[in-house]
């Protein structure tokens, strides 16, 4: 692969669209917090915490992020976790960006709801007036927790919701199908919230179909197993459900051996729209251009893929139609221009 793709890759303009806030906190971070806050943390050091980032499986990656999602006690540290993402994802051109949390990680072990939205969407707001950037948030329920936990959560938000846009579903996928939440997110389709799920990542493809039928979710978040039913991936191209992948996610999690065996290319050819994304970027070995990176050395793709992607990014994202099209325009201009100094 030559400089030239690499460039384009850093350099042009994108959207993401699958990032958990609380997966973005590096190591480095997680100790200055733990620190300040005085919790006592059972690593020694950064680096026995980086080592302990060797998980097998999605439940392994789970119990490491709770626990550095532990740290988090203040207004104050939910914004430098926020800001420490939003500087990383400016320097990779990223102009959108639409942000996962997870309340209940928080909620359950004492912080009060207000704490963490107030200080993410602060880190949010000065992104706007600093860069330009924009960004929403998505606030998810965790699945393996009851239908009940996720209204209660629900009734804690709704005094915040002019602070968030959408809802969605995370956390341990097996076991927990999109139709759990059917009532909580039926509720949040009538309150005007836009709706997606985590599905067909180490879930089965008819975790994808139950919530698009059951949950009326907009997007579907991972969905790389969606290859595995043929009927299923004509219904996402033809009615255009973009997918947010996470490929550097996707290996580390062993959803594939490795990067040349990612079904990217394969559900690109098959016409679905698809989106590049970093997931929890401090765990999973980079943020959203390392992601395009490995993707497209593996896979050879071009720099037309590269356009439709940056092109699907914004046009998948939840804004409005004069935002899309400005960010759109800046898709264009970039790639017909000479800003990526080729
Ligand atoms: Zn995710």
């Amino acid at each position: 692969m030559t400089d030239n793709i690499h460039t384009i890759l850093r350099q042009m303009p994108k959207a993401e669209l699958h990032i958990h806030i609380e997966g973005s906190l590096e190591p480095e971070l997680i100790f200055a917090l733990a620190e300040r806050n005085r919790v006592e943390l059972k690593y020694a050091s950064v680096e026995e915490l980086r080592r302990a980032y060797a998980f097998t499986d999605l439940q392994s990656f789970l119990d490491i992020y709770y626990a550095g999602a532990s740290v988090l006690l203040t207004e104050q540290d939910f914004y430098d976790m926020t800001r420490a993402y939003l500087q990383r994802a400016h320097a990779d051109k990223v102009r959108h960006a639409e942000i996962f949390f997870d309340p209940q990680t928080h909620t359950e072990r004492g912080v009060e709801f207000a704490t963490c939205i107030n200080g993410i969407h602060r880190a949010l707001e000065d992104a706007k007036a600093q860069w330009d950037m924009s960004g929403a948030l998505i606030m998810c329920f965790l699945r393996h927790l009851s239908e009940e936990e996720a209204f209660a959560t629900l009734e804690l938000a709704l005094p915040y919701r002019d602070k968030f846009i959408g809802i969605g579903l995370d956390s341990s996928e097996r076991g927990h199908p999109p139709e759990k939440f059917a009532r909580v997110f039926a509720q949040c389709r009538e309150l005007g919230f836009h709706l997606v799920a985590h599905a067909g990542e180490e879930g089965p493809p008819a975790y994808i179909s139950t919530a698009l039928d059951v949950l009326h979710v907009e997007r579907i978040d991972h969905g790389v197993r969606c290859l595995d039913d043929a009927a299923l991936t004509q219904r996402l191209a033809r009615e255009k459900i973009a997918l947010t992948v996470c490929p550097l996610s996707n290996i580390k999690l062993r959803v594939f051996d490795c990067m040349p065996e990612h079904n990217f290319a394969k559900l690109l050819d098959a016409g679905v729209t698809l989106t590049v994304n970093s997931d929890d970027p401090a765990y999973f070995g980079g943020y959203i251009n390392d992601n395009f990176l490995a993707l497209f050395d593996a896979l050879s793709l071009t720099q037309e893929h590269a356009r439709q992607l940056a092109r699907n990014s914004f046009a998948a994202a939840f804004i409005d139609t004069a935002a899309k099209q400005k960010y759109l325009d800046e898709v264009d201009a970039f790639f017909d221009g000479d800003q990526a100094g080729r």
